[in-house]
């Protein structure tokens, strides 16, 4: 994730007016923090009152960046010193509710989505702000990592303390802290009166209300090709987050490596191109996301429902889309020719 800040710009259009009385503007921001482009629209007839939640908002992904950081000196990497070591760690409440609620999507992930293989993903290079170049890493070093094979599951919290009972653990939380900070984000907005929002981390998002009369409409990105390959309409309080192998990879000798590891192997996950999933908690559609991506094709269903998520599509290598029946109600395909299976919600 990086704290890098772009700018803050807020501009104000004029919007549709929702009932007669004041008209509802919509009030946007954009930010550079964890690790992607932020944009928070805000539609509220009252502009200090939109650019306040804003501010508020803006402070609070700043803060959940800056304590979650995987590779910069962070209270994140404090912690990793600390477990390495085998010292019981001092943690606040917000610490204890962050890593409980991860510590639960996993146990209930069976371990796939497992934010314990930081030193995994440092070996294969995406620890860094630049995109890794050179060779993957030796077969060796794999299985050295594979033979520790930490987990959730060795991690002990109580409310104020965390220990863990392998050495091996090292904490990333790259593939729930935006879901997390996200779900912060939004709670902060409906506590300052917002009803229509939408807070989008590169195209990961939750969304409340409606744009005007409009539901807020968001593009699935099409995994090989330029464009959207899906759209979605957003309906009350809810969350869209993908997971792609085209987010963050490499290229060597003619294979991509990307950045979603499948704990079993120690490789990337190779049965997917990009899972899709809409559940009304941005964490929970995080972490979901990237765990069916690394179940797969055939496993992706068990998982999903084992994670409490039905709206799940999931695009294979051949570009098949699987989806659920509830996911099949809910998008709209941009594309004529897929083959398309669709998985029933009881299976
Ligand atoms: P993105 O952040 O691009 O939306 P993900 O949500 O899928 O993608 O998160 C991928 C990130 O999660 C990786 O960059 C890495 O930090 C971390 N990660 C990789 N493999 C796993 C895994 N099996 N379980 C948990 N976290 C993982
Ligand atoms: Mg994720």
């Amino acid at each position: 994730m990086k704290p890098r800040w772009l700018s803050l710009l807020l501009i104000a259009t004029l919007g549709i007016s929702a009932c007669s009385e004041a008209p509802l503007q919509v009030y946007k921001a954009k930010l550079f923090t964890l690790g992607t482009l932020v944009d928070v629209s805000v539609f509220h007839p009252d502009e200090a009152a939109a650019q306040q939640a804003i501010t508020i908002v803006e402070t609070e992904l700043a803060a959940i960046n800056r304590q979650w950081h995987a590779w910069r000196d962070s209270p994140l990497t404090l912690i990793n010193q600390q477990l390495a070591q085998g010292k019981t760690v001092t943690i606040d409440s917000a610490t204890h509710h962050f890593i409980q609620q991860a510590q639960t999507l996993a146990a209930d992930s069976d371990q796939l989505f497992n934010p314990t293989i930081g030193s995994l993903v440092e070996l294969w290079g995406f620890h860094s702000d630049d995109r890794p170049d050179g060779a993957p890493p030796a077969q060796e070093k794999i299985d050295a990592a594979l033979t520790q094979s930490p987990s959730m599951a060795n991690v002990t919290l109580t409310v104020t303390t965390l220990t863990s009972n392998h050495p091996a653990v090292q904490f990333d939380f790259g593939a729930f802290g935006k879901g997390y900070a996200i779900d912060r984000a939004v709670e902060q907005l409906k506590l300052a009166g917002i009803k229509n929002a939408i807070v989008n981390a590169g195209g990961d998002l939750r969304a409340i209300g409606s744009k005007g009369k409009q539901p807020w409409r968001i593009g699935v990105r099409h995994p090989t090709e330029a464009g959207v390959i899906a759209s979605i309409e957003t309906n009350g309080d809810e969350s869209v987050f993908t997971s792609g192998n085209y987010e963050r990879f490499f290229d060597f000798d003619g294979r991509r490596y990307h950045h979603i590891i499948d704990p079993r192997s120690g490789y990337p996950a190779n049965d997917a191109v990009s899972v899709t999933v809409i559940h009304n908690n941005a964490a929970t559609a995080d972490a979901a996301a990237t765990a069916l991506f690394i179940a797969g094709t055939t496993q992706w269903p068990q998982i999903a429902k084992q994670m409490g998520v039905d709206k799940v599509m999931l695009i294979g290598n051949d570009l098949t889309i699987y989806m659920t029946q509830k996911m099949a109600q809910r998008i709209h395909l941009e594309i004529d020719d897929a083959q398309i299976k669709i998985i029933g919600n009881d299976t």
